[in-house]
């Protein structure tokens, strides 16, 4: 009988071909926590770093598939997910995860891309927010998909933050990141929010480095956390750091391209 392998997290993401953002940086970013990765690929994308090109979504059947897969030959000890592309695609997911609760998610609500493309079917939203969210350990929108998800307009401080969170903690999330990397300030502020808990926040300075793919490093990372055992801050404040860590080297490289940020 083979052996059972380490832990491993589940990516259950979108392909980006420019390698900025998606399930290329989801591995990466798992394999720096010094775990392994295994794959349900919702969509394959064409993408530069400037602009999404064509987008291809794999069938909701193809994808539970890859799950049940994964699920059958590892040890997943925890799941991230990004981009889903559609309702049936969530459904799919959803169907999935829930067989296999109690287990860390960690939910990335990837609507759009950075240039402008949508990644979500926009029948999908209310979908997403009835069916998965309340599966997952965590959902971590940032501004625009907040107001997206509440269907406001983005919020401008904190207060405004907390009262489109209210819904979605209500509606079952049981706890929410809002990434502030898209408000103004010299501070990127990370809102922690929960039901009945005062939020707290998780800080770092801001860098104006030209990086894609933040929002799913910081997912992948909470995840990747997750898996080791942390508990959910713990597990929050060591992907801040990572995710801060990959923006200062693109930073000190002069960013070269958006994707960069590797190495020394
Ligand atoms: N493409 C894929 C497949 C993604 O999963 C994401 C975000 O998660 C993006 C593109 C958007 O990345 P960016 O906002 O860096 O363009």
């Amino acid at each position: 009988m083979a052996m059972m392998p380490d832990r491993q997290v589940l990516i259950v993401a979108g392909s980006d071909s420019s390698g900025g953002a998606g399930i290329a940086r989801d591995v990466e970013t798992v394999a720096a926590f010094g775990l392994r990765a295994c794959l349900a690929v919702t969509a394959v994308t064409v993408q530069t770093h400037d602009a999404v090109e064509r987008v291809e979504q794999m069938p909701a059947d193809l994808i539970a598939a890859q799950m049940r897969a994964a699920f059958a030959s590892n040890a997943i000890a925890a799941v991230k997910i990004g981009m889903l592309g559609t309702s049936d695609a969530i459904n799919a997911v959803a169907s999935v995860l829930a067989s296999r609760l109690p287990l860390p998610v960690v939910l990335d609500p990837v609507l759009a891309s950075t240039s402008g493309r949508a990644l979500l079917a926009m029948d999908a939203v209310e979908v997403l927010k009835r069916r998965l969210m309340p599966l997952c350990t965590l959902v971590t929108p940032n501004l625009p998909e907040l107001a997206l998800l509440s269907g406001k307009p983005a919020a401008v401080d904190e207060a405004g933050i907390i009262d489109q969170a209210g819904p979605l903690l209500e509606g079952g999330a049981p706890a929410l990141l809002v990434k502030g990397g898209h408000a103004e300030g010299d501070r990127s502020v990370d809102l922690f929010l929960r039901i009945g808990a005062k939020p707290s926040r998780f800080e770092a300075p801001r860098l104006d480095a030209r990086l894609r793919g933040t929002g799913c490093m910081l997912a992948s990372a909470t995840a990747a956390g997750l898996a080791l055992g942390g508990d959910l801050e713990a597990a929050i404040g060591k992907a801040k750091d990572h995710v801060f860590e990959k923006l200062r080297r693109a930073m000190r490289q002069g960013f070269p391209s958006p994707s960069e940020g590797e190495g020394e």
